[in-house]
């Protein structure tokens, strides 16, 4: 095992968004330096970073320039190529291993690890083209969901197929060459588990989150919210085990649907601190940002342990809708704590911030992020 990388030592980021930014505040605290590369200016890593480096990904030549000038590389978003970490490597430690990218980021290699290794999903079928979706819906059965197999988040490149003649349109819709059709989950509830593993193989988790989302974007995470022992113990079980076939050192979380019989079937793996995990950020001990750092470092780990019931709500473009929203209003209540990402323009959707909010247990927290949220909001005349 590589000697720990101390504080002084530089952190090297691919991608510049804000997971990269409240990772690169955790390093600042701890007194490490952090530079990122992105193909954009001024980005939400950027603005807390000592060095923000402007290129292309596959613009290998730059990559290495950027991994010689640091002491670890790691990467923020999955949809960094696997060539981009694989050149870093040529030159630094990259953490996780470019093959968890290679794996996270292609819903086909992806799926394939999950039920090669026994890990419950919904089922599937790779679509290679038109012809090919036919089969695959007579395969799977309908409803079903037709998604990229590459590059995809937050429901974009995805497409229902309620019945077969529903096909042609899907398929144009999702717009790619490869793509996999998915069985529909008639989930009960969405939930999450962030894990952590060291260079050592010790594994640490932020416990049970429970997601809600809205137009397939998350809207609020509840880690407090009081659900049956046995189901965390799956679903943590799960998360360790994949942490641990996929041989992760850093953050991995792991999106579950639970079925109404209570069983759970993955969704997808975010090889990288996650949405979800903000609330980390404020209400534990160790927050998932410092997690990564210190696994990436070969630092221990700190203890996840939540000092206090909380839950999330994320701000999107949408809440500018009315006008510049009314911050003050939104920190009025002493229990709510408002992080914004530095993001120039608010698109309708495009993640800016998120509140986080504390009370005796989690869904009245989610109630006071929820208030919060609303107060901030303009009414348009
Ligand atoms: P994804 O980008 O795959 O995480 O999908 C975004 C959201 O779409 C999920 O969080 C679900 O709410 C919904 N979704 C995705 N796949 C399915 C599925 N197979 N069945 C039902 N809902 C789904």
């Amino acid at each position: 095992m590589s000697r720990p990388l101390v504080p002084g030592a530089t952190i090297g980021v691919l991608g510049s968004g804000q997971l990269g930014r409240m990772l690169a505040l955790s390093a600042r605290r701890m007194g490490y330096r952090v530079q990122t590369y992105s193909h954009d200016r001024d980005t939400p890593t950027g603005q807390v970073a000592d060095r923000e480096w402007v290129g292309e990904y596959m613009d290998l030549a730059s990559v290495g320039e950027f991994a010689q000038a640091v002491d670890a590389v790691t990467f923020e978003f999955e949809n960094v190529p696997f060539e981009a970490a694989a050149q870093a490597a040529e030159y630094t430690r990259v953490r996780p291993d470019g093959h968890v990218l290679h794996t996270a980021q292609h819903r086909l290699r992806e799926k394939t690890f999950l039920s090669d290794n026994g890990f419950p999903t919904a089922a599937f079928e790779r679509v290679a083209d038109r012809a090919s979706l036919d089969h695959a819906i007579q395969r799977i059965g309908c409803p079903a969901v037709l998604k990229t197999a590459g590059f995809g988040y937050d429901g974009k490149g995805q497409a229902i197929i309620h019945e077969p003649a529903d096909a042609d349109q899907a398929w144009q819709a999702i717009g790619t060459g490869e793509a996999v059709l998915e069985a529909f989950v008639d989930f009960a509830r969405e939930v999450s588990v962030v894990g952590a593993r060291g260079a050592d193989g010790a594994f640490c988790h932020f416990g049970l989150i429970e997601n809600r989302h809205r137009d397939h974007i998350l809207d609020v995470s509840i880690p407090d919210r009081a659900v049956d022992d046995e189901q965390r113990e799956a679903a943590v079980a799960i998360a360790r085990g994949i942490l641990e076939q996929l041989d992760v050192v850093g953050v991995l979380c792991v999106e579950f649907f639970v079925r109404r019989d209570g069983t759970l079937l993955v969704n997808e793996l975010a090889p990288r601190p996650h949405n979800s995990g903000h609330f980390s950020f404020d209400a534990c001990l160790t927050s998932q940002f410092e997690q990564q750092l210190r696994t990436v470092c070969g630092l221990p780990m700190g203890e996840p342990q939540r000092l206090q019931p909380s839950a999330m709500v994320n701000l999107l473009g949408d809440v500018w809708d009315g006008g510049d929203p009314d911050w003050a209003a939104a920190v009025a209540d002493p229990r709510v704590k408002l992080h914004l990402y530095g993001k120039a323009e608010p698109r309708p959707g495009r993640k800016m911030g998120h509140i986080t909010a504390f009370d005796d247990d989690g869904e009245a927290a989610a109630a006071r992020a929820l208030a919060a949220r609303a107060a901030l909001i303009r009414q348009s005349e």
